[in-house]
């Protein structure tokens, strides 16, 4: 079940296939099918993403360039080749990546596999019928989901095919300036932070920390020390560039107002980007926060139904992938 989230929940996605291979398994599992053939794959895999596609999310983050699944839907959608014609140009050029690498999490091989591969295709695991079969199992196919929202809203970001994202991208950009190097402001982030990940409250002590915006860098376009907090690479890497829940944003809130009443050096700082007083200030952050929301759409939660401060798997996991 852990390695299960793992391989679902972390590490930076490129494209939606892995977590569209997941879905596939989930629903072999479900029917009780211990082999399928690379052309049932294919099968179910055009499937998902013929009903996925309908949304027009884009699957990819490099915003010029579409995924083959992107592709081969589209020209199905259009009558340029059938259904069969579609599912054997999938179980040829879909696989090639993703069932070699979907054991690997973050560059390292997790210790458990879900399927092996033969010539005629993939034999399920005593490992996939474990983790369907648990008492936990009625989430995962929900947080299969919401992963994949995550990333079609981080991708979506992108791209420049929606009027209002690219409004908004202007309005940023006009006041925003090229990336600056931020690691000068982890001691001062970290006297708050006294060594605590701002997203999942565990400590980072010996782990690799990144300085994080909160709010999207991609859309704010600057380095500005108010939308900065300390995090661990991994959670940093999991919410990637999507915007979070509110409570993170109200967290951040607390924080700043911290700095300012503590009389922080940045105060100084604070007090002239944000506003003169505490109701100023807020309503700045309200209209950031709702002006990239109406652009986003999806939040990023955490993951869900899932604590991973109370987690001691996760704890164990970040201590042994940051090095
Ligand atoms: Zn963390």
């Amino acid at each position: 079940m852990d390695y299960w989230r793992a391989i679902v929940l972390y590490g930076l996605n490129v494209a939606t296939y892995k977590i569209a291979l997941a879905r596939c398994l989930h629903g072999f599992v479900a029917d009780g099918k211990t082999r399928v053939t690379m052309h049932e794959l294919a099968a179910a895999f055009f499937a998902l993403y013929l009903d996925r596609l309908q949304k027009g999310m884009p699957q990819l983050s490099n915003p010029s360039r579409l995924t083959r699944m992107e592709t081969i839907v589209s020209r199905f959608r259009l009558g340029q080749v059938t259904e069969s014609q579609a599912i054997d140009f999938v179980e040829q050029n879909a696989f090639v990546d993703v069932v070699p690498r979907f054991h690997t999490v973050l560059d390292e091989p997790v210790p458990v596999r879900f399927y092996e591969q033969d010539r005629e295709g993939l034999i399920l695991t005593d490992a996939a019928f474990l983790v369907f079969e648990s008492p936990q199992a009625g989430n995962l196919r929900d947080e299969v989901d919401s992963r994949w929202d995550l990333l079609e809203a981080a991708f979506l970001i992108r791209r420049d095919n929606l009027e209002l994202v690219n409004d908004i991208r202007k309005f940023y950009l006009q006041g925003g300036y090229p990336r600056t190097d931020v690691t000068g402001m982890i001691p001062v982030l970290n006297g708050y932070q006294k060594g605590i990940c701002f997203y999942c409250g565990e400590p980072m002590e010996g782990l690799e920390c990144h300085v994080d915006h909160v709010l999207p860098r991609q859309v704010l376009q600057h380095d500005d020390v108010w939308n900065l907090v300390l995090a661990h690479a991994v959670c940093n890497q999991q919410k990637s560039d999507a915007l979070p829940d509110r409570a993170y944003i109200d967290k951040l809130i607390v924080r700043n107002e911290h700095f300012i009443a503590s009389n922080h050096p940045i105060k100084d700082e604070l007090v002239r980007t944000l506003g003169p007083t505490p109701t100023a200030r807020l309503r700045f952050m309200d209209a950031t926060y709702d002006r990239i929301r109406s652009a986003i759409r999806v939040t990023w939660a955490g993951i869900p139904g899932y604590r991973p401060d109370i987690d001691p798997f996760y704890r164990s996991l970040i201590r042994s992938l940051a090095r």
